[in-house]
């Protein structure tokens, strides 16, 4: 070949070989890279007609004068699987527009094919073993309504679990759910409805074994919390979710771990035997006051609570555990000082997850009886709610 003709040919468009290609596929989930796209490239997206729409763009450009080209890394990286991303026609246009290059650097390209391909390994990476039935229970909480986004609590699973199927939905939509809880029958009612919508819903999946794992999600009073956690119990395993406090947006993320060992317990100084409490002061402190105007001025009362108590105090799985084994502990030496059949006075101020976690430690049968006290809203004091694990209703 003359010598002027060989300087003259344009240097060949490297061919990715077909193992790379899809290796491509497979790492981007047959979806465009591009950051906040996702689209996917094996149909067309209006018609869904069965095509393939993807392009493969380079990072660094396969010709030193080509878009982020390089004269050493061009030639070397022109078919390597890192320097090559899967787009859609739309964002390989952009990402090779010389208007746009200084946008869209090598770092920028890189950060978002790195970002797009851990999701997907994350999300393809969950075993078949790994699924989690999401009971989603939610309430009027005083006047408010709350509504949770059940795509976001889907979210929340991964990648530890994933969502085994439809989500099951308790909710209470009676004209009841106003929370006034001054009308004697509210809670009642609010028992009852609860109790059916267990029964009918979750109940068959328990009994019939289906469902290996649950993962709950709830936003309601607290004693009907308590009575969610009671009605699920330990048997079945379990994860119970606390909304962040903090976050303006709905979050039901687990932070990473803290302190566990930060809850105190008190004991009753002088023991009457008669009438025993329980406050779970996590959230908030309960006056030991409030608690005797209820129960009169003989009785005895068990205090678990935090160094400083506040709204946020849950924030990771490992609190959580380490306040079940507080509580565990307490109500058997409860228990231990009182006669068969007596009631446990239960008054909380705690997160959600510490309510629904509490109500599954109670051994319906090893267990005493145990009545739930509310504060109400417009009122200070202290009311009885619901009654739990009492064996002569059972
Ligand atoms: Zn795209």
């Amino acid at each position: 070949m003359p010598k002027n003709e060989k300087e003259k040919k344009k240097p060949e468009r490297a061919k990715i070989e077909q193992h790379k290609v899809f290796e491509l596929w497979s790492k981007s989930g047959g979806r465009c890279e591009f950051k906040g796209c996702n689209k996917e490239l094996w149909q067309e997206g209006l018609t869904s007609t069965k095509v393939n729409t993807s392009n493969i763009a380079h990072i660094i450009a396969a010709s030193e004068d080509g878009p982020r080209g390089d004269k050493i890394l061009s030639p070397k990286l022109a078919k390597d699987v890192s320097n090559l991303m899967l787009l859609c026609k739309e964002h390989h246009h952009d990402i090779i527009d010389k208007a746009l290059v200084d946008i869209y650097t090598v770092d920028v390209l890189r950060k978002m094919k790195k970002e797009h391909e851990d999701r997907i390994r994350i999300v393809t990476n969950i075993k078949p073993d790994k699924k989690s039935k999401i009971l989603i229970y939610s309430t009027k909480i005083g006047k408010r309504a709350v509504h949770l986004n059940e795509e976001n609590i889907a979210n929340t699973l991964l990648p530890e679990k994933y969502p085994d199927g439809d989500i099951i939905r308790l909710n209470i939509e009676t004209p009841w759910s106003d929370n006034n809880d001054e009308n004697n029958f509210y809670w009642d009612i609010e028992v009852k409805n609860l109790n059916d919508q267990f029964r009918t819903k979750v109940k068959p999946y328990l009994d019939d074994n289906t469902i290996k794992h649950l993962s709950i999600f709830a936003m309601a009073c607290q004693p009907l919390l308590i009575y969610l956690g009671y009605l699920i119990g330990d048997v079945i395993k379990a994860e119970v979710f606390q909304p962040n406090r903090v976050s303006q947006e709905e979050d039901w993320k687990w932070q990473k771990d803290y302190d566990a060992a930060n809850f105190i317990v008190d004991k009753p100084k002088t023991f009457y035997r008669k009438t025993p409490a329980l406050s779970l002061s996590l959230s908030g402190s309960i006056n030991h006051d409030s608690i005797k105007k209820v129960l009169g001025q003989d009785c005895d009362i068990w205090t678990i609570s935090a160094l400083e108590p506040n709204p946020n105090i849950i924030k990771a799985k490992n609190q959580l555990c380490a306040f079940k084994e507080y509580v565990r502990k307490v109500l058997d030496e409860i228990k231990n000082n009182y006669q068969p059949g007596t009631f446990l006075n239960v008054f909380a101020a705690m997160p959600v997850s510490a309510n629904v976690e509490f109500g599954r430690l109670i051994l319906p049968r090893a267990d005493m009886p145990m009545k739930i006290y509310n504060l109400n809203d417009k009122s200070t004091e202290y009311k009885h709610a619901i009654t739990i694990n009492n064996k002569e209703e059972n």
